[in-house]
């Protein structure tokens, strides 16, 4: 893997707490970066927190409970990573999680709440954190990243909100991609496939047959969704890609999206 220090820098990971956003974490400490994590769940983020410490003694890191839906707590947060670092460099907007539902079945809230989910993690925290991001960019890096998905492109009749709501995401990371551009500051996106992560743990934990394993459950799946690798990404290979995009290791790439999808990706 290509070396990179970022020392001096700091990165921002909401929904840092487990899966791919815990990968990201990692990845950022271990390139020297301090960093700045946020969950709902307090004892997640609290078990997050001992096991990246645990990892790197010296790290510099800051994990703050914040629902990313809820306006003052996004400023708490951003408020917190000035105070404890004095900046940002790097805003990864990873936090959410998908609805399974046909159209059918989804309701008038339902899909208010996935749309909300889906537009405000990212425009709550790109929001509070720009201040900071803009003060960064003079010193060479700024940029957002945000975790998006393959149904952007590709939907997914029984995920119809998250696959409607992902599409809609594609076209505000470019807007704000072309808008921040002058400011120096880079917006692009992952779309992923499927990534091994707490969501499909819990749906594991639901939907397998008794004595089926993990391994035999997500090899099942992968074959049924004709995924031409034939299995799950893993978190740290979503936030291989998220961190190549939040770094200077892709200065001139802005606007622009990296697929994570094992090849399901269908369209040229
Ligand atoms: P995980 O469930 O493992 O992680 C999700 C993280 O986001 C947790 O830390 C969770 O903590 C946090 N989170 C969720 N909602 C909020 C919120 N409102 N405010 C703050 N933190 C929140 O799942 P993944 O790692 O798989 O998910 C990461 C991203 O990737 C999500 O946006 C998901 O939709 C997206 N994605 C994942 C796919 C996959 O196959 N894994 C496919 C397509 C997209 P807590 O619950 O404590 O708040």
């Amino acid at each position: 893997m290509i070396q990179i220090d970022l020392t001096g820098q700091v990165a921002v990971v909401t929904g840092g707490s487990s899966g791919i956003g815990l990968a990201t974490a990692e990845l950022f400490l271990r390139a020297g970066a301090s960093v700045a994590i946020c969950g709902r769940d307090a004892d997640r983020l609290a078990r997050a927190e001992t096991s990246l410490r645990a990892q790197f003694p010296a790290a510099q890191l800051l994990a703050v409970r914040c629902d990313v839906l809820a306006a003052d707590e996004m400023s708490a947060f951003a408020q917190a990573v000035q105070d404890r670092f004095g900046r940002t460099d790097m805003l990864v907007n990873n936090a959410g999680q998908g609805r399974v539902s046909t159209f059918a079945d989804t309701t008038d809230d339902a899909w208010r709440e996935e749309l909300d989910l889906k537009y405000f993690s990212v425009i709550r925290p790109t929001r509070a954190f720009l201040p900071m991001l803009r003060d960064a960019a003079g010193a060479g890096n700024a940029s957002i990243v945000c975790v998006n998905s393959l149904l952007a492109l590709q939907p997914e009749p029984h995920m119809v909100a998250t696959s409607s709501a992902r599409a809609g995401l594609l076209s505000l990371i470019k807007s704000l991609a072309v808008e921040l551009a002058p400011q120096r500051i880079r917006v692009n996106s992952i779309l992923i496939g499927i990534v091994e992560s707490g969501q499909w743990r819990r749906r594991f934990e639901t939907q397998a047959q008794p004595g089926q394993s993990w391994e035999d459950w997500t090899g099942e799946l992968a074959r049924k969704k004709n995924i031409p690798l034939g299995r799950f990404g893993r978190p740290e290979e979503a936030a291989q890609a998220l961190f190549y995009l939040a770094t200077n290791l892709s200065s001139y790439t802005t606007g622009s999206h990296i697929d994570v999808s094992g090849g399901n990706a269908r369209h040229v």
